[in-house]
């Protein structure tokens, strides 16, 4: 778990401002282990367990879920959804491939739902599984898999899931709400603006090649569907005048735009810097960190350690 420093700063403090004063029923949560429920619109819910958080959609017919998390956070969902409603469970979906999202999901299999994956995360967990001995036993395989687009509905309601290639990991599957004009983006957006990786600041799971085309598409889609709210599904701590505090669950659409143009403008000064011969050796001390200070999450040594990584992605490939 990792926490943040806050500054306040240029578009992200706007967007900080807008969440934290003025949106309505959005605001930064006290930090802790807390479980729960929030309802961010008609029939809409989002699942906190932690810094976890997972939608779920009701309709009179059935409940659509999203990732469970794992085994106890799994148990925790099913209470809180029986809390506001009878109905059966009859999809879950998974947002990608990674163990904090995907485990867990029997008690969702016992009572009869369908588990959904794109196909490139249904072959990374694959392929993950059988290699690591560290694979995570408890995860219900997908019963299904689509590749770039499907639509599930469940009475009224309704999620449209696409894939736009590597980002996340292989595959990051973003889930359209048209009911709430939302995006569910479970990873790589932080609802108070533009920022520096969270929790994996050495890019293990991102695909620097396919990053800014993959947020591109996600802003077209966005724009084609009259898109208003982002949804995360991994909130960051935060240091607010000295007190821990969870980042909000929804943000602004324009966060895809500035987050785009975070990775144009890193990986543009990547390209500086390997422009004036920079090696890895000498990173440390020729990048100009004062370039990242207006981002959120900003951190000296997230700063190296991003370009780091990205030195040796670009020279190797
Ligand atoms: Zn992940």
């Amino acid at each position: 778990m990792s926490i943040i420093r806050f500054r306040c700063i240029s578009l992200a403090a706007a967007t900080i401002l807008a969440i934290l004063g003025a949106a309505p029923g959005a605001h930064a949560e006290s930090s802790g282990f807390v479980t729960g429920t929030e309802k961010i619109g008609e029939g809409v819910y989002v699942f906190r367990y932690g810094i976890h958080r997972s939608l779920f959609v009701v309709s009179e017919e059935g409940v659509i879920v999203t990732d469970p998390l794992n085994a106890a956070a799994a148990k925790i969902y099913r209470q809180e959804i029986a809390k506001i409603t009878a109905a059966p469970v009859t999809h879950v979906i998974y947002s990608h491939s990674h163990w904090d999202r995907v485990a867990g999901g029997q008690v969702f299999k016992d009572e009869g739902a369908r588990f959904i994956m794109q196909e490139a995360c249904a072959a990374n967990l694959l392929e993950v599984n059988a290699r690591t001995p560290l694979a995570v036993p408890d995860i219900v395989p997908p019963d299904e898999t689509f590749s770039a687009r499907l639509s599930l509905t469940s009475g009224d309601q309704g999620i449209e899931l696409f894939d736009f290639g590597p980002s996340h990991d292989k595959c990051h599957a973003v889930m359209y709400l048209p009911a709430l004009n939302a995006l569910f983006i479970p990873e790589l957006i932080s609802t108070l603006g533009a920022s520096l990786p969270v929790e994996d600041i050495t890019l293990g799971t991102y695909e620097l090649s396919n990053i800014v085309a993959y947020f591109k598409s996600v802003e077209s889609l966005a724009e084609e569907q009259g898109v208003t709210t982002l949804i995360i599904g991994h909130a960051r701590e935060l240091l607010v005048n000295g007190e821990l505090r969870l980042e909000p669950a929804t943000g602004p659409v324009v966060l895809l735009k500035e987050q785009r143009e975070f990775w144009e403008f890193s990986l543009g000064y990547m390209g500086e810097l390997v422009g004036k011969g920079a090696q890895s050796m000498f990173l440390a001390r020729i990048i100009r960190y004062e370039k990242f200070e207006n981002y959120v999450g900003y951190d000296k040594e997230a700063v190296f350690m991003m370009f780091r990584r990205m030195i040796t992605w670009f020279a190797t490939g």
